[in-house]
């Protein structure tokens, strides 16, 4: 989803507000997955040096629990706060001219070139930042059984712990060691 802003850019001071209502964004590789449409309120001010874009936005992500890989769902909600600048307009050149810090040319964001505002782009790293690294479907998930793989959050196992878990086991597997000797 791209916008045209070059109406916004082209006048200091225009305001304009705009209904956001996104298909759910479902990306291969970053495996985000939404499964709500994405929804909220923007506003774009030209403030002269830039567009501010302000407002919030939220939708539901589907997540795999790093501990049991069960699927569950996350609500995101999140404020939506970027200035782009406004380059090639008159005034703004001067503004930016004085800006002591330049960034270099590869941190430049891509989000906007030319007055278009590529909401999509802007949208999906918005709920990438918002998604856990390591997504867990609650805290105390007990996970998978590392013997016989069941989910020990629905069930229980008869498998016998991990040997090395034990001080007891450990020192027992010791103490048949010397008897072989
Ligand atoms: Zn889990
Ligand atoms: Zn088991």
């Amino acid at each position: 989803m791209k916008l045209d802003l070059s109406e916004i850019a082209a006048h200091l001071g225009k305001r304009i507000n705009y209904s956001l209502n996104e298909k759910p964004i479902v990306d291969a590789e970053s495996g985000l997955r939404c499964i709500d449409p994405i929804v909220g309120q923007i506003a774009f001010s030209n403030t002269g040096r830039t567009i501010d874009v302000r407002g919030k936005f939220q939708t539901v992500v589907s997540l795999e629990c790093g501990r049991c890989l069960k699927a569950y769902v996350m609500p995101i909600e999140s404020n939506i706060e970027e200035s782009l600048p406004l380059e090639g307009q008159p005034w703004a050149l001067a503004a930016i001219e004085s800006d002591q810090e330049e960034l270099p040319e590869d941190e430049v964001e891509p989000l906007f070139v030319d007055n278009i505002f590529d909401l999509g782009e802007y949208l999906r790293q918005s709920i990438l930042v918002n998604v856990p690294i390591k997504p867990l479907c609650d805290e105390v998930c007990k996970g998978l059984c590392p013997r016989c793989g069941i989910n020990l959050n629905d069930q229980t196992c008869e498998c016998e712990e991990e040997p090395e878990e034990s001080p007891f086991g450990a020192l027992k597997s010791l103490l048949e060691e010397e008897q072989e000797n």
